[in-house]
């Protein structure tokens, strides 16, 4: 078992392979029977190039070959840093045929959520683009990281690489093995099903994100409820603008449509105007995303989106933050198409609006969890007693796809976890009649703006180190577009003034932190409010930014 990973305890490993939850196959066996069964098919398309099943097999086993011949083997752990394209998709199962590990972080992150997947988690290889993004060298960053962690001994790119002890992940996909030697090869590194196939990110509440160690037991498990929560089919186009690493992507986007022959139709990029263009251009009839998106679609103006044939579009589903029932009306209105909703996160529970239910459920409520063996308690937030329908708690959750414990944390994990293996969520529940989920808020100190969760306690570390802050506490302000975005209140240090650009500019260039990170509103304070436990008193400051940002607006 690999060193920091937490287990299921054994009654449930037995009670959840009795009752075929977990069919004890890796997530490479999986994926090679999708191969077989739809090779033919397109699997991926993007940027007019599209990839069939069978292609999508030879070129992860090709790149597989390589990797190994690389030196990767099984559970070494490489860090995706990469944008969305078909090469991120053929790492991915590549990594599954070696039984290594995608760590998913993302292209905004920097050297420190990095060095922290390079150090404590790990890793041995390192994914990025070529050359520079938009003024940022990716391959000079990898060698930096190599540079101060020797043991991530490779870089992988997606694209020609500028240096030459890198490798393109391009170019290793299509350098073609014998098959049968390639399987024989491989074969031997088979993981157990019951490791680590699958590092995700904790959107949680403390310090750098947690690691989130999903096996290919439940993750395959988790795959499979939704493809049939969602009602995929083989006729499933299913477009994905987020960052295909983030959990909701990948395993209610990615996985479900390989799984029954459907098309993972990834766009140019984000934009409203994007979205429209995949949809026209590849008949797509389904759009997995977050609020944001669903917003800068909203914002096309009707000219522009008469330009495109939208009539393949039939569902949308959409999770990460609440959406108001009237923008959901206005959603189905403008673009004719049904809207479901999925409640979700890294550490695995998810909740879907079905397509069969009454629009009332789909307007209100985050609807059901997607397996029968979801356990949900909804628990009084100051006693964990739980509660009856109706009233509002604190969601625990256990079941075969959600963690029992993060990686390599103790800490953490004795208060993120009670001690029958509950998950204590920190988002705010209650239940209707029928046993739909809904939400109401957040006991977490986390911001969620649009794709991106923002620890508070990381940002304010990071933020106390600053010459002119004595004390600072970041809160959510209420933001249509994203959902939520940070407002830091500060207490400067001796009668100091600090304005936003000086901090963010000490986060981004000193701190090295992901820009989606940093505050966007800094207001500053004499004192800030405490409670009786000692703690800032962050509800308070929550209300007093959404009534400044209330004020500002009405003037
Ligand atoms: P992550 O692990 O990054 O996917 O984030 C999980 C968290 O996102 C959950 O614990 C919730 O706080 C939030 N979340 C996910 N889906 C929704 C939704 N539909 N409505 C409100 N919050 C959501």
């Amino acid at each position: 078992m690999l060193e920091g990973f937490v287990p299921w305890p054994d009654d449930f490993v037995k009670l959840y392979k009795r009752k075929g939850y977990w069919e004890d196959l890796a997530l490479a066996e999986h994926f090679d029977r999708w191969v077989q069964q739809h090779a033919d098919r397109p699997a991926i398309v993007h940027d007019g190039r599209e990839i069939t099943y069978r292609d999508m097999g030879r070129y992860s086993t090709n790149l597989a070959y390589q990797l190994l011949r690389l030196g990767l083997g099984t559970y070494d752990r490489v860090i995706f840093q990469l944008f969305n394209s078909p090469e991120l998709v053929c790492l991915f199962y590549a990594c599954q045929k070696v039984g290594a590990i995608p760590i998913c972080s993302l292209p905004t992150h920097r050297l420190h959520e990095i060095s922290h997947f390079a150090g404590t988690v790990g890793a041995r290889a390192h994914a990025v683009p070529s050359g520079k993004v938009k003024d940022f060298d990716f391959e000079l960053f990898a060698d930096e990281v190599g540079r101060a962690f020797p043991h991530v001994e490779i870089v992988l790119t997606v694209g020609k690489p500028e240096r030459e002890n890198h490798h393109s992940i391009n170019e290793l996909m299509h350098t073609d093995v014998d098959p049968d030697k390639a399987s024989a090869v491989l074969a031997k590194c088979r993981p157990d099903p019951m490791e680590p196939a699958v590092f995700q990110l904790s959107g949680g509440t403390t310090d750098v994100p947690k690691i989130v160690p999903r096996t290919h037991n439940d993750y395959y498990y988790n795959a499979k409820c939704e493809a049939i929560a969602q009602s995929f089919g083989p006729e499933t186009r299913c477009i994905v603008p987020m960052p295909l690493t983030h959990n909701m992507p990948m395993v209610c986007g990615v996985l479900p449509t390989h799984i029954v022959g459907g098309l993972l139709v990834l766009p140019s990029g984000s934009s409203g105007v994007a979205v429209m263009e995949a949809i026209d251009r590849y008949k797509a009839n389904t759009l997995l995303t977050v609020p944001v998106i669903m917003h800068r679609m909203l914002e096309v103006p009707e000219d522009k989106r008469r330009q495109y044939d939208l009539s393949s579009f039939r569902r949308l589903w959409w999770g990460g933050n609440p959406v108001e029932p009237k923008t959901q009306l206005q959603f189905r209105e403008v673009f004719s198409c049904d809207t479901n909703q999925v409640f979700g996160m890294a550490e695995g529970m998810i909740a879907w609006t079905r397509v069969d239910d009454p629009l009332e459920t789909k307007l209100h409520t985050q609807g059901r969890p997607v397996s029968e063996a979801d356990e949900i308690i909804i628990a009084d937030v100051n006693t964990g007693h739980p509660l009856p329908y109706g009233e509002t708690g604190e969601l625990w959750v256990r079941g075969p796809y959600t963690i029992r414990g993060y990686y390599k944390a103790p800490e953490r994990n004795r208060e993120a976890f009670t001690e029958d293996g509950y998950y204590r969520t920190g988002d705010l529940m209650k239940r209707d009649e029928a046993g739909n989920l809904v939400f109401m808020g957040r006991v977490k100190d986390c911001i969620s703006r649009g794709v991106e969760k923002i620890n508070a306690e990381e940002v304010e570390k990071h933020i106390l180190r600053h010459p002119k802050v004595r004390a600072v506490a970041v809160v959510a302000m209420p933001d249509k577009i994203m959902g939520e975005r940070a407002c830091a209140f500060v207490v400067p240090a001796n009668g100091a003034t600090l304005t936003l650009d000086e901090l963010s500019e000490f986060l981004l260039n000193e701190c090295r932190i992901a820009k989606f990170k940093i505050p966007e509103r800094i207001e500053l304070t004499d004192d800030l409010p405490i409670s009786k436990v000692g703690k800032y008193e962050k509800k308070t400051l929550r209300e007093r930014i959404a009534q400044i940002l209330k004020d500002e607006a009405s003037l």
